[in-house]
């Protein structure tokens, strides 16, 4: 039976390396699978992870429909057994529920992978649709850390250096042309993203002497 499956995790946690290896463990069975993805840190079409492996992927754009994809992709004489779906968080729900529908009416499985919630602590609404209609939403056991050393289960949005809770959705990090402000993403758990504690900012009261205890014995700052 085809199952939609939402592979979760914050950044860093590696699912894309984790996408990449289903891919290769269903194509060594013989299947045969499509492979999508969506602002990507490597650019457009490409499905890349932290550990230097990438393959191409096609780019899921806002007018995308999955559905009439592999209806015209099977129609050329394709065989469509599987879709890797990566960075579902940025997918629209209208395009989960084609997803959804390619796995009920057409015997397809899906694999989905993406982060869960954005650096507001609020859920993706591609996200949101995927926890609403996957047959099973899965964690991914690899954890990401925070500096602390604590299970990371928050993503934080670091610009210049101070954390951010505020601002659009989605920003893709990175320096962009006319856009003050470089922005990085950063995985906190959830004591130090709700202190607004990032490792720049647990350096600096560290180094302060003018800093008041910031029940830092309950948390340690490591040493640099
Ligand atoms: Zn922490």
């Amino acid at each position: 039976m085809a199952e939609l499956v939402f592979f979760s995790g914050t950044m860093d946690c590696g699912k894309s390396t984790l996408a990449l290896q289903m891919d290769h463990n269903h194509r060594a069975r013989g299947r045969s699978g499509l492979i999508y993805t969506k602002m990507d840190r490597m650019g457009e079409s490409v499905l890349s992870s932290r550990l230097g492996l990438s393959t191409d992927a096609g780019e899921v754009t806002d007018d995308v429909d999955f559905w009439d994809a592999v209806v015209e992709y099977a129609t050329a004489g394709h065989r469509v057994d599987y879709l890797i779906c990566d960075e579902a968080q940025f997918y629209t729900p209208g395009q989960v529920e084609q997803l959804a529908k390619i796995v009920d009416e057409m015997g397809i499985d899906v694999f989905a992978f993406g982060i869960t919630a954005d650096f507001r602590t609020q859920l993706f609404p591609g996200s949101r649709r995927m926890i609403e209609l996957a047959d099973r939403v899965q964690v991914l056991q690899v954890e990401a850390l925070c500096w602390c050393g604590r299970r990371a289960t928050h993503n934080a949005r670091v610009v210049d250096g101070v954390m951010v809770v505020e601002g659009e959705q989605v920003v893709v990090g990175d320096t962009k042309p006319g856009q003050a402000g470089l922005v990085e993403y950063e995985v906190l758990c959830r004591r130090h993203f709700m202190r607004r504690m990032n490792s720049a900012a647990a350096r600096a009261a560290a180094t302060s002497p003018d800093t008041l205890p910031f029940d830092l014995d309950l948390c340690p700052v490591p040493p640099c």
